[in-house]
């Protein structure tokens, strides 16, 4: 018997009838509750009384299924409108989702493009939302993460303060639909713009050592917050720039200005340096050293071509040069091609400018961790792998609503996002 039972066929075609008998249930139950007819008039919004109506019927798609839920409606005839109190209690209102499938759509949004998302809740959950009601829902859900950000800045309890913190900031660009970008001066031959940047921070730990001893960051202690918004100063009054006051949130929740020692890590970009004086000035400034190394690539490529074994001694070379802390050495190959390589020119001018953040062997000797190229990665993981893939054009809403969305999973935040969201909604 047992080996020509076809399991799958059983565990499927069960779970589908049990699915389909408890949404019966739970249709029944809330219908024959008529408790949300509180009596003939309830205050509208506006403050006008609204009209009882009658019980109206709406289709919700829920983790058991489809849903036909009949509510109790009140119309106002001052404002023109009507809604249904057991919505809003129920956590409906708005949406023709329950708030289960509103969870797992959140969750899909922020890790898979709208139409994998859409096919995985089928899969996985038999839930059946086509890759526009995915997009619509995720963004709205990531409009209300976005708005939670902002309000929900104390610090963690002081037991994950850290002797050391680290903080970076990196950009990177996002295609953009056109409409988004119209009068907007940009890099491409025309002078118009394709993309738009997105400014990233993150916060982690490094108090772990690998088998040589050197600093790795601490598993999971890795947050995220990004948005595209200016990192520029509003030249009209004193206040900080939206990326700015972002980035303060963001130390803030994770204990930034009480930790012993507290390091900003970026590439070479003036405004994240303008940045971190005027918000953190005792933290020390590392060039992320992973992006130095980068740079020095870049200008062996141009010099020697992309291909050429000698321009890859030549790049090792400079790499051995910036690990030994001889800035001087690394400056004087490059001086050697600059008035050749306007490239190799300007690569000297960053080492020039930033040699005091380039102090490897010194930070090293600290206990620091200086090449782990976490920043960079940083722009991968929360933004590139989700947002930057073939085909993937943005709205400024759009873009800024998944990006919170997804900084706030990969921080391991959602839960807590969650149970405000929860909490408010059973107290309105
Ligand atoms: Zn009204």
């Amino acid at each position: 018997m047992a080996d020509t039972l076809d399991f799958e066929a059983v565990e499927v075609a069960v779970r589908r009838q049990a699915l389909r008998l408890a949404a019966r249930v739970v249709e029944r139950r809330l219908n024959a509750d008529t408790s949300d007819h509180t009596g003939p008039t309830l205050a509208c919004a506006c403050g006008q009384p609204a009209r009882y109506a009658g019980r109206r019927a709406k289709r919700f798609t829920s983790v058991l299924g489809e849903l036909t839920l009949e509510r109790a409606y009140f119309h106002c005839a001052a404002c023109d409108t009507g809604f249904c109190p057991r919505d809003r209690a129920l956590g409906l209102d708005g949406t023709s989702l329950s708030p289960a499938v509103t969870r797992l759509v959140g969750v899909v949004g922020a890790l898979v493009s709208f139409a994998e998302g859409s096919a995985l809740l089928r899969e996985l959950a038999d839930v059946a939302v086509d890759p526009k009601h995915v997009e619509r829902a995720a963004e709205a859900l990531g409009r209300e993460v976005a708005a939670d950000e902002r309000c929900v800045v104390e610090p963690g309890p002081p037991a994950e303060v850290t002797p050391t913190l680290y903080l970076g900031m990196d950009g990177t660009g996002l295609p953009m639909r056109a409409s988004e970008l119209e009068g907007r001066a940009g890099k491409q031959p025309d002078g118009a713009a394709k993309t738009r940047e997105v400014k990233l921070c993150t916060v982690w730990s490094a108090e772990s050592r690998d088998a040589d001893g050197t600093p790795v960051r601490d598993p999971g202690s890795v947050t995220y917050s990004a948005a595209l918004e200016s990192a520029a100063s509003r030249d009209t009054d004193d206040h900080p720039s939206d990326f700015a006051a972002r980035v303060v949130r963001e130390a803030t929740r994770r204990g930034f200005p009480q930790a012993q020692r507290r390091v900003v890590l970026g590439d070479g970009a003036l405004w994240i340096w303008n940045l971190a004086e005027e918000h953190f000035p005792g933290a020390l400034q590392i060039v992320d050293r992973f992006h130095a190394k980068e740079h020095l690539s870049t200008v062996a490529k141009v010099v020697y071509g992309v291909t050429s074994e000698l321009g890859r001694k030549w790049a090792h070379q400079r790499h051995l040069e910036l690990d030994a802390g001889d800035l001087a050495a690394v400056v004087r190959a490059l001086e050697t091609h600059a008035p050749a390589h306007d490239e190799a020119r300007k690569c000297g001018e960053y080492i020039q400018r930033n040699r005091h953040r380039m102090r490897y062997p010194e930070f090293e000797a600290q206990g620091l961790c200086t090449s782990t190229g976490v920043v960079e990665a940083g722009c991968k993981v929360a933004i590139g792998t989700r947002l930057k893939r073939a085909g993937m054009h943005w709205t400024l809403q759009g873009a800024n609503a998944i990006i919170a969305l997804r900084c706030t999973k990969l921080s391991g935040r959602f839960e807590d996002f969650w149970e405000r969201r929860s909490q408010v909604r059973a107290a309105g």
